[in-house]
């Protein structure tokens, strides 16, 4: 009967419905109302993501929020990063026993007056919860969120498990309301999809992306603590404008911050001098702008609209050509941004091999994106340089269908399969 409590059959409006399918709908309304309260006194939740691990996340994560604590910032860190849980390291707070006041957990705090809790604290081994299953990662990251009492804050810094799957995403639906992120590369990830990825992940989730941070972006010196450029750098700048994200900086390879991050001390606060400390510190202005009092908001670095992409695939014998320098043909992809949709398909013969003159006549023809099977890092670099974006290890089918597995985001790249 339409009304009635199904358990007792009354249909009283004042009778409580005690069913265990409502009883647990009470706890999950009481929980998400806790969540959104304890998460409402936090200005800025801030995201930090990359498209794999080993890239420096979480050291960029923790230095970040030592740097905006030196600014005098109420900054908090949230580690939830399954696959390694490395804050408490980089932080000195191996170990560390959090209490909990009967109504919520309290976070650990550093003497740079950073506020901590990671999934490392409640781990016996660092890799148990790689095992978890699914559900139980977000019911225990719904918990660090919901029940940490992290009082009033300028900034959470959210250091979030790597890549762009369906973990990460699950994470952050669970934060309402993140208000931008970072995303965290290395010069040898940026050709790839990665930060595509990654950007695109925040698009999904309408995060505003903050910027890129190319992370260890040149050599210093340990004996004269120069920056050495011993690879191709400043690819990011370019690969952020082409993206149309703000690009917040180069990291460079530091032995130094090895050896600070192994005895958990926040290098910024540390190494506070050295050129790699200003990197950082040139690194959060835009997150310092977002708490701008004056709450205007326009001064921010904002996503550039990208209107047009237009994409080169080499193919020989109608697949996409394993060999770019020696293909039939050219298949040109005209893209709105906007619509992510093709909008013109032209095919162009290129002009007989000579190393090095593809790029150029590329970009003549108005390419800014490359998709190709192999190719070496010299012919990445002269694209790079005409500020054409590749992405290498494609397989070989239809253009077609490769650009609209780009578009989809799901184009899997294999290695680079370039043998000279
Ligand atoms: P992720 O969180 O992406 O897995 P980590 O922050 O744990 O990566 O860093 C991986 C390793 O790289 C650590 O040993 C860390 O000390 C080191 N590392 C990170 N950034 C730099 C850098 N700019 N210079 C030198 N070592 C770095």
């Amino acid at each position: 009967m339409e009304g009635k409590n199904k358990d007792t059959g009354c249909s009283s409006k004042g009778c409580h419905d005690k069913s265990p399918d409502s009883a647990q709908k009470l706890r999950d309304i009481t929980e998400d109302q806790a969540l959104k309260n304890r998460l409402s006194i936090i200005k800025h939740k801030i995201m930090v993501l990359s498209g794999k691990g080993g890239v420096g996340k979480s050291t960029v994560a923790a230095n970040i929020a030592v740097a905006l604590a030196m600014e005098g910032k109420k900054v908090g860190i949230l580690d939830i990063d399954f696959h390694g849980p490395s804050i408490p390291t980089l932080l000195n707070l191996e170990g560390r026993q959090i209490q909990h006041d009967g109504e919520a957990l309290i976070p650990a705090e550093l003497s740079e007056g950073v506020k901590v809790i990671s999934l490392g604290f409640f781990l016996k081994d660092r890799e148990d919860a790689v095992i978890w299953r699914g559900p139980m990662k977000m019911n225990v990251i719904k918990q660090l969120i919901a029940e940490v009492k992290w009082g009033e804050l300028d900034y959470l810094i959210m250091d979030f498990p790597p890549g762009t799957g369906d973990e990460p995403l699950s994470v952050a639906q669970l934060i309402p309301d993140s208000n931008g992120a970072v995303i965290v590369t290395t010069p040898q990830n940026l050709s790839t999809l990665d930060v595509r990825k990654s950007i695109s992940f925040c698009r999904k989730l309408n995060v505003p992306v903050i910027g890129v941070i190319e992370n260890m972006s040149g050599f210093v010196c340990p004996e004269c603590h120069t920056v050495l450029d011993i690879f191709k750098t400043g690819g990011g700048e370019k690969m952020a404008s082409e993206m149309g994200v703000p690009f917040l900086g180069r990291i460079p390879l530091d032995p130094l911050i090895v050896e600070a991050s192994d005895n958990g001390n926040p290098f910024v606060y540390h190494y506070s001098k050295t050129e790699v400390a200003k990197a950082f510190v040139k690194a959060i202005q835009p997150l310092l702008a977002l708490d701008d009092d004056t709450g205007d908001h326009e001064s921010l670095p904002k996503e550039k609209a990208m209107n047009h992409k237009r994409i080169a695939i080499p193919v020989t014998q109608g697949v996409l050509s394993s060999h770019f320098g020696h293909c039939e043909v050219f298949a040109l992809f005209d893209v709105d941004c906007e619509t992510g949709k093709v909008v013109t398909t032209e095919t162009i013969t290129p002009p007989p091999h000579e190393p090095g003159l593809l790029p150029g006549w590329l970009k003549e023809k108005g390419a800014n994106v490359i998709i190709a099977g192999g190719m070496g890092s010299r012919a990445q670099g002269l694209f790079a340089d005409q500020g054409i974006e590749v992405i290498v290890g494609a397989p070989e089918m239809e253009p077609q269908r490769v650009v609209e597995l780009y578009l989809q985001d799901t184009l899997e790249t294999r290695e680079n399969r370039c043998d000279h």
